[in-house]
């Protein structure tokens, strides 16, 4: 695994962070999609509630600016559960 592998993953844990489930169901996710060194997007899973309920991966694909881009591009995403106290 390269650094810049690890760096992303850990990337992906902090955004992760930012989920705000409104109930345990609801898995904290982050996502960070990127071609070499390069962040083409990032995204966290939405809260849950109507209109907010979105995908991290899914919200990372939207801020994807230049789609000839997404060729070979890939994604570290990373999730866990709420009550669990360690990654
Ligand atoms: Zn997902």
């Amino acid at each position: 695994m390269e650094d810049v592998d690890l760096r992303f993953m850990r990337e992906a844990i902090e955004w992760a962070k930012l989920c705000k489930p409104t109930k345990p169901s609801i898995p904290l996710v982050g996502a960070i999609l990127a071609t070499g060194d390069n962040v083409l997007g990032r995204g966290h899973r939405g809260s849950g509630i109507l209109g907010d309920d979105d995908h991290a991966e899914w919200v990372a694909l939207q801020k994807v600016q230049d789609r000839s881009k997404l060729s070979g591009a890939t994604i570290d995403r990373r999730r866990r559960r709420m009550q669990e106290t360690r990654w």
